[in-house]
């Protein structure tokens, strides 16, 4: 069976001060097209997905339409994983990140495993959390800036594993909040703004949801008691933009080449998982970094949604192409 994975577009504000001079990115329903400025589409260019949001829709509405059924089911049982896919100043971070008056889909996430699990008073709820960038292929910790360069293991018991990585175990939302704060500086340290890295490495936030039925003296607890783990991903993937054919040179380069490889690996292991590919062994997982350390929360019964933030600007029609474009294959 396929995989339900739910897709979303989003279109950030428009930046610059520049009105189009021949298209502009119409939004109807659930649906965007690309129309000429006056009046009719462009055909071949107009795409459905689960969710087109605009520019004036807020996180909060986002994290209620696409990802809160992805963390009510991981406090369930189920593993699950978020995306935000798209290039350099579409809008990922603040999606996942959120600003002050309209806090992203992590904090939302985090806020929300809190409140749910502290309704459920049949079991009991250890959660534990990790914070980790791939940045050329290395795996980095950001809650310990000295782990760094982690090899991913698999073991029986564990399933694929970043060896190394430190998992805090926590106990509230504030708790989290201050974690995922201190990860942020080690995630910009050394960051120069023209060559930001934080836009070149994927992060992943990860809660490993455990718990385990209580005996409440109901008599019906064999059926509770069952230890259940589950993995919950919130992903905010490198730029997508294509690296410059000139003037990109040594790092850059570098980058750009394991950028565009694990994002490609990225978008062959959800096309086969949401075409219901008949053979997981040839799900290719172990391509790049990234979709080895989410294999275990992207097959099987895991959820999960994607968000491809794209901006509305003409100079990056090109670039909203191609997010709509993996977008699609996605669905
Ligand atoms: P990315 O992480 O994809 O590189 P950012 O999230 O940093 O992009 O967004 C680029 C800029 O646009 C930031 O200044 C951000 O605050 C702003 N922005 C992005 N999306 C929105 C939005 N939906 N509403 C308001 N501002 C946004
Ligand atoms: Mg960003």
């Amino acid at each position: 069976m396929a995989e339900k994975i739910c897709v979303a577009v989003r279109v950030r504000p428009s930046i610059s001060e520049e009105s189009p001079s021949g298209t502009f990115w119409k939004i109807e329903d659930n649906r965007i097209s690309l129309h000429k400025l006056h009046g009719t589409p462009i055909s071949g260019l107009s795409y459905a997905f689960d969710h087109v949001f605009d520019e004036s829709c807020s996180n909060s509405k986002v994290y209620e339409l696409l990802t809160k059924d992805v963390i009510h089911a991981a406090v369930d049982g189920f593993n699950g994983t978020a995306f935000a896919y798209g290039q350099t100043s579409s809008g990922k971070t603040y999606t996942m990140n959120g600003s002050l008056n309209d806090p992203g889909i992590i904090h939302r996430a985090v806020n929300d495993v809190f409140q749910k699990i502290q309704m459920i008073s049949d079991r009991e709820f250890l959660i534990r959390v990790s914070y980790m960038e791939i940045y050329n292929e290395e795996i980095n910790d950001l809650f310990a800036v000295e782990n760094h360069k982690l090899p991913t293991h698999e073991s029986l018991e564990r399933g694929i594993f970043v060896a190394g990585l430190r998992e805090e175990i926590v106990n509230n939302a504030e708790q989290v909040i201050k974690l995922l704060e201190s990860g942020e500086v080690n995630r910009h340290f050394g960051e120069t703004n023209m060559n930001a890295r934080s836009s070149r490495s994927h992060t992943i936030f990860r809660m490993v949801i455990e718990s385990k039925g209580i005996d409440t003296g109901s008599g019906d607890y064999s059926s509770s008691d069952a230890i259940r783990v589950s993995i919950l991903n919130l992903v905010d993937l490198a730029g997508s933009e294509r690296i410059a054919k000139t003037g990109a040179g040594g790092v850059r380069l570098k980058e750009g080449k394991y950028i565009n490889k694990s994002l490609m690996v990225l978008g062959n292991v959800i096309n086969k998982l949401s075409n219901g590919a008949k053979q997981r062994a040839h799900i290719p997982y172990r391509d790049s970094k990234l979709t080895r350390i989410l294999q275990t929360a992207l097959g099987g019964n895991a959820k999960t949604s994607i968000i491809c933030t794209v901006a509305p600007e003409e100079v990056h029609v090109e670039e909203t192409k191609g997010t709509l474009q993996f977008a699609s294959r996605a669905k």
